[in-house]
């Protein structure tokens, strides 16, 4: 893999110090603290996934538009759910919702694999080819409507939402593994809670309302139609 962790400049305003001021400013600040977590924000390039940003504008405080009506979340949201997911190396974790593949770029450096599933073509192909500049090896791509899961590719350890759903279906729990976390953004297409759901056993599903949050919302058979 390559990765831009070495100095990218000499001064205080180069790529690095971006991230560092990101990490201390927006993350640690906020009480994430999985050593991990947040190695991986600040090994991953999030200026390369916002075409066209500038540096304070890639490394702000929230979302950046990034084409198709959609955004690359803020760092502190990214965070928080990667956070709740308690993440291990060893798991496969499906990603609705690939975006510019920031998150995906992240969630490649903390877990075995990763699963990835975009419904905006366009999109999809500019963060196929920006992980593949990085040579990131462990992702599996696919276009198409990830609110039904991926069920041929199941069951996950971990499960990702980075748009906003209306419920959960039964068709995506059933994708999760025993002991598998689900987090996602549901509620209504304006405001949502974060909601972590848990495997207990073949049977058993735990639930907890995080907080609140507010995300893009989900399309496809079980997202919103307008
Ligand atoms: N985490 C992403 C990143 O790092 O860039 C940002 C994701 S953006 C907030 C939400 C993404 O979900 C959009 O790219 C949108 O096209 C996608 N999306 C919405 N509904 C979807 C669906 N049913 N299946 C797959 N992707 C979906």
């Amino acid at each position: 893999m390559i990765w831009f962790a070495g100095k990218e400049g000499g001064s205080q305003n180069s790529p690095d110090d971006w991230r560092e001021r990101m990490v201390a400013g927006q993350l640690e600040a906020r009480k994430i603290n999985d050593a991990r977590l947040l190695d991986a924000f600040r090994q991953v390039p999030r200026h390369l996934f916002c075409p066209g940003a500038e540096l304070d504008d890639a490394y702000g405080d929230h979302p950046v538009d990034i084409g198709f009506g959609q955004t690359v979340s803020q760092p502190y949201m990214i965070a928080w759910m990667l956070q709740e997911a308690r993440l291990k190396a060893a798991d496969r974790v499906l990603e609705i919702g690939t975006g510019s593949g920031y998150q995906t770029a992240l969630l490649s450096r903390l877990v075995h694999r990763v699963f990835s599933v975009e419904c905006i073509p366009d999109l999809l192909a500019s963060a196929r080819a920006r992980l593949e500049e990085l040579g990131v090896a462990n992702v599996e791509p696919l276009a198409g409507d990830g609110s039904v899961g991926w069920p041929e590719r199941g069951p996950f350890d971990a499960i990702i939402y980075s748009a906003a759903a209306p419920e959960i279906p039964d068709v995506v729990k059933h994708q999760l593994a025993i002991g598998g976390r689900l987090l996602a953004p549901v509620g209504s297409r304006m405001s949502q809670s974060l909601v972590r759901i848990v495997r207990v056993d073949g049977k058993k599903l735990s639930e907890e309302n995080l907080g609140g949050c507010v995300f893009v919302p989900l399309r496809g058979a079980y997202g919103w139609s307008d």
